[in-house]
């Protein structure tokens, strides 16, 4: 367990209901503290979700459109503000400001786990319906790991 994040998060939460605020992602938060396995949960529940998204006109191939489409998804769905870094057939690389699973944390302790395996999930789940392709995401690194501004991810997408 990382001790130093959890006593962060109930220090966080008995300020927020004192004040009668929500403590939903701080919730989460300390349920991160409690241990690796739990990121593997995030991604498969966000993956559902991101399947659920149901895209009109599928399945797209072309990668520009693919991308397009993404960014008006995550704005349609609030999933936080796209930046595209890289992207070729294969890969879309992008920042994503205004995190929802991490926006409301503190960067507690500069760790190297990364936290928004739920956004990974939802991004692949979407593109895959989208595309027609098995994908994967993954956090490349996190707000929370304390080395940078926004959350980086990167989904990978099937060229064969
Ligand atoms: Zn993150």
């Amino acid at each position: 367990m990382d001790r130093k994040l959890m006593e962060e998060m109930l220090t966080r939460m008995k300020l927020h209901l004192l004040k009668g605020e929500d403590i939903g992602n701080l919730k989460v938060g300390a349920l991160f503290a409690l241990g690796e396995q739990l990121s593997a949960i995030f991604y498969y529940v966000g993956h559902e979700l991101g399947s659920k998204i149901e895209i009109e006109n599928g399945p797209i191939t072309e990668i520009g459109q693919i991308i397009a489409k993404f960014i008006e998804i995550t704005q349609q769905y609030h999933l936080g503000e796209i930046i595209i870094d890289e992207q070729d057939n294969g890969h879309i690389t992008f920042h994503l400001a205004d995190c929802n699973s991490c926006k409301d944390l503190p960067v507690a302790t500069p760790s190297d786990n990364s936290f928004c395996s739920f956004e990974a999930g939802v991004f692949a789940g979407i593109v895959e319906r989208m595309s027609n392709k098995r994908c994967f995401a993954q956090e490349l690194e996190c707000r929370l790991q304390g080395r940078a501004s926004h959350c980086q991810f990167m989904i990978v997408i099937p060229t064969d």
